[in-house]
């Protein structure tokens, strides 16, 4: 991953700054073809005032994303290999975005993207989740975007529940950061200080936030936490620095258990549930969740005790390599269900 870093130079997070796409694509001097990606919904909100600054400075090709596989990804960098596509501009959620990133990177064309949603550090990371023939999830190493422009209205119009999950995803830094520190100790994975500290920087700005509620200037802080999340991930070359127990128990929810809840959502309640596993004081992100009425109650959220534990028991499995403190702690029955009650008991 190489230069990746270098390749990453415009950032623009702010209030407005949806109208800065043609601004930002002349700075770059591209112009010829750029190829539009969105899908339905957000092209009715956001698409005639996103063509019309494309077409300011070139050619518009259209492409309306469907699903979020593999193959359709390779599709989508075939079609811009084959014609003259210079640009790739995304506009959208994680879907769409993910689409764009791993396209882009395949053709190792620039990459303009504009996120409609905060709901997790996918944001500006290096890594895209794309389907697999058979619907599982994968996540795979790319590039960064070369272009980002962030509109804090764009964001604040969104559903609140994205922006809850966002600061779940963020949260969940707090475990990641004890899971690596334990994993190094044990001589199970090396130390990237750098990664560390950026990890825990972007974890600071969000706990640190002035704001009580969802306001445009939280939604700031939060994007910028999101952001330095995503370099955490850059730097380290891997999800470790924001991804420990708490998301291997996430990604054992996607896999067992249908309940269609949010990721950052069930990264913060796998944050909290490991807290109180390893023993850990968990009323700071426990206050933090319920400042911004995050809900995590697992029973909310349709997850039963049964999930629960069968989720936790089996999360080490979701990533072999990963050493957490999932390898080292009680996972018998009583424990787990204990753990749940008192989840279900104090949200
Ligand atoms: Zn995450």
């Amino acid at each position: 991953m190489e230069g990746v870093i270098l390749q990453s130079k415009i950032l623009k997070v702010g209030e407005g700054v949806i109208h800065n796409i043609a601004e930002t694509l002349l700075t770059e001097k591209i112009a010829g073809e750029i190829l539009y990606v969105s899908d339905d919904v957000v092209d009715k909100l956001y698409g005639n005032l996103v063509k019309k600054q494309i077409k300011e400075v070139g050619k518009l090709v259209e492409e309306f994303v469907t699903q979020n596989t593999i193959a359709y990804a390779l599709m989508i960098a075939e079609k811009v290999i084959e014609t003259d596509i210079c640009c790739i501009v995304g506009v959208g959620g994680g879907k769409v975005l993910d689409v764009c990133k791993y396209a882009a990177y395949i053709t190792k064309r620039p990459f303009l993207s504009v996120p409609t949603t905060v709901a997790n550090d996918g944001l500006v990371s290096p890594i895209a989740v794309l389907k697999r023939q058979d619907g599982k999830p994968k996540s795979l190493g790319c590039c960064m975007a070369s272009m980002v422009l962030i509109d804090t209205e764009v964001i604040c119009a969104g559903p609140s529940q994205l922006i809850k999950a966002g600061i779940g995803d963020t949260i969940s830094n707090y475990m990641a950061l004890l899971d690596w520190d334990l994993a190094c100790m044990r001589g199970k994975d090396k130390m990237n200080g750098y990664a560390y500290l950026m990890s825990k920087n972007s974890l600071d700005m969000l706990m640190n936030t002035q704001c009580n509620s969802l306001t445009p200037a939280f939604v700031e802080d939060l994007i910028n936490s999101l952001v330095l999340s995503g370099i955490a991930m850059d730097f380290a070359g891997s999800s470790r620095p924001v991804s420990g127990s708490e998301h291997l128990f996430s990604h054992a929810l996607d896999y067992y258990c249908k309940t269609g809840n949010l990721h950052g959502i069930q990264t913060a309640l796998g944050t909290v549930a490991m807290l109180k596993i390893i023993k850990k004081d968990q009323t700071e992100v426990m206050n933090y969740l319920n400042r911004f009425k995050v809900e995590i109650n697992p029973q909310k959220l349709s997850i039963d005790a049964d999930t629960f534990v069968y989720c936790m028991q089996n999360a080490p499995q979701m990533r072999i390599n990963r050493y957490t403190f999932l390898n080292e702690v009680d996972l018998s029955r009583d424990t787990l269900v204990e753990v749940y009650n008192e989840l279900v008991r104090e949200f």
